[in-house]
């Protein structure tokens, strides 16, 4: 039985508000970071009483059920967090909740990316209260409920940006032919911030997400979308904030029969294109994502999750796996065939969607060791005896896992000649 999972890009955390307005991560409830993000309160919408009038309509257990639905879908975090990852790991630190860290944060170079900067440009106007009561009630999960419930290639909903359509298909063909397993079911397709300001869509992932009928879930999507339209810096929903990730979906085999007959995706946010655009990455970024998510496709088939590993580590495995395939399919000659320069582009894109955030479940690994990753699946490639095979995805997937433990290793290298020796190895 294979359990159903949504596979972000990037590092994703839970955030819990208090209703004074004090935003703190789930594991610490005080901490002295808490009060950074601030309540700007400029707005003419009471985002509390709307808060509160929602809550009302919800069942007593509503957070549960809303920790449920995620569950349901395998989505381990609400999709927002990267936009807040560094304070809130500089606030999990604070807290000094330590004891299921995949390492030793003290040991390892970790810091702010380009990624964290245009976070912080985007939060910047934004009222941090408003935004996390909409988080609470699931609002930033929305966009993602949408396009894996409802999505489809074809939809008018879903259609990737015109700038995107083209390189994205043709190297979402490329990928689906690339590996050795069944990859033709999976759909490709984009989620838009923008479905936050249709009624009908909002409503119908509110009844999937709390289970309430059809007149209170039109009501409470009514309110939420209230509360997203009240700060103008939310955009009507087309901020980055509501899709700043792409994810791999596959519900095959759950035991739950609504979650089985969804279809295999690929779903590319608005929000992360705009990122890799903004930092510089608009050429090569969004196919070192597609490499990245397509290869846990490749997992999902080849059951590749299973490990004995857990938590945190377990996480960052299979990531930095995902980031060793995509690269190794970016740089083969089967594959997109980079030159070395768009290689390192590559190896930046993962490096600058890497995470401090130890302790969480959905670490993906640190920037470096994103890096690392990326540079081993370059090496194999490179060093390879016969460039022209495209090695099983099994074996690939061997040699990744023994050499997991040198490219989590606080000074692991991380240029692709580094990892010449390595490569010749059985
Ligand atoms: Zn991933």
């Amino acid at each position: 039985m294979k359990l159903t999972r949504v596979c972000a890009f990037t590092t994703v955390i839970v955030l819990t508000v208090s209703l004074s307005g004090a935003v703190t991560p789930s594991a610490s409830a005080s901490s002295a970071n808490s009060h950074r993000l601030v309540a700007k309160q400029s707005k003419k919408v009471d985002s509390k009483a709307i808060y509160e009038r929602i809550v009302q309509k919800l069942p007593a257990d509503w957070q549960a059920r809303r920790d449920a639905a995620r569950a349901r879908l395998g989505i381990e975090q609400s999709p927002v967090a990267t936009v807040v990852k560094t304070k809130l790991s500089k606030a999990v630190a604070a807290a000094g909740s330590r004891s299921t860290a995949a390492i030793d944060p003290s040991q390892y170079e970790c810091g702010p990316t380009k990624l964290d900067g245009y976070v912080d440009q985007l939060l910047e106007p934004v009222d941090a209260f408003n935004l996390f009561l909409i988080q609470l009630l699931g609002g930033l999960d929305v966009p993602t409920y949408d396009a894996i419930l409802n999505g489809t290639p074809k939809g008018a909903g879903f259609q990737l940006l015109p700038e995107y359509k083209t390189p994205l298909t043709s190297t979402f063909g490329t990928a689906q032919r690339f590996w050795d397993v069944r990859l033709n079911n999976v759909q490709l397709m984009a989620m838009h911030g923008s479905m936050l300001s249709d009624v009908n869509r909002v409503t119908s992932v509110v009844q999937f997400m709390y289970g309430v009928g059809p007149a209170d879930a039109a009501d409470i999507a009514k309110d939420l979308i209230t509360m997203i339209q009240s700060d103008p810096a939310l955009h009507n929903g087309d901020n980055a904030i509501f899709t700043l990730n792409a994810f791999a979906f596959s519900g095959e085999g759950d035991p739950d029969p609504v979650i089985r007959k969804l279809k295999d995706k690929m779903v590319f946010g608005d929000g992360i294109l705009a990122a890799l655009k903004a930092i510089g990455l608009n050429k090569v970024g969004p196919k070192a994502v597609l490499g990245h998510e397509m290869s846990h496709h490749v997992q999902y088939e080849d059951n590749l999750f299973d490990s004995p590993l857990t938590g945190a580590e377990a996480t960052r495995r299979t990531e930095l796996m995902a980031d060793a395939f995509g690269t190794y399919f970016a740089t083969h000659k089967k594959g997109l065939g980079m030159k070395p320069v768009q290689i390192l582009q590559v190896e930046e894109s993962f490096y600058d969607v890497g995470d401090c955030s130890f302790d969480s479940p959905g670490h993906h690994g640190t920037p470096n060791q994103r890096r690392a990753a990326s540079s081993w699946g370059a090496a194999t490639v490179a060093f390879s005896n016969n460039p022209n095979k495209v090695m099983p995805s099994l074996r690939l997937a061997k040699k990744f896992d023994n050499v997991l433990p040198e490219l989590v290793k606080p000074d692991a290298p991380t240029s692709i000649n580094a990892y010449r020796n390595l490569i010749a190895q059985p």
